[in-house]
């Protein structure tokens, strides 16, 4: 049960606000309002833990975009390779 969303700094606020139409003009700004409102709420490390653990593709959770969640994983897959992020030296294929 997602009991946290209870407290979310979010809870009344038009959710259209958390699914910006685009990175730049307007979408930007409204990114930018969304992560401010975020930046203040008390379950914003709940919030952006569940988006990671259930692999939300878009909107903003925790404070975080999209884009940033894909980077965010990626750079935690890089960095639990066994071999450390570079991957094994002259095998790598990424
Ligand atoms: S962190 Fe942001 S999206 Fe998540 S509950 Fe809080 S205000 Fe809402």
């Amino acid at each position: 049960m997602l009991t946290w969303l209870d407290n979310a700094g979010c809870r009344g606020l038009d959710t259209e606000l958390f699914f910006p139409a685009g990175p730049k003009g307007p979408g930007r700004r409204q990114a930018d309002e969304a992560k401010s409102v975020c930046k203040t709420c008390p379950v914003r490390r709940q919030c952006a833990s569940w988006a990671f653990a259930t692999a939300q593709e878009y909107g903003i959770w925790g404070g975080i975009d999209e884009e940033e969640r894909v980077l965010a994983s990626r750079r935690r897959r890089l960095s639990t390779r066994p071999n450390g992020p570079a991957g094994k030296k002259g095998t790598d294929s990424v």
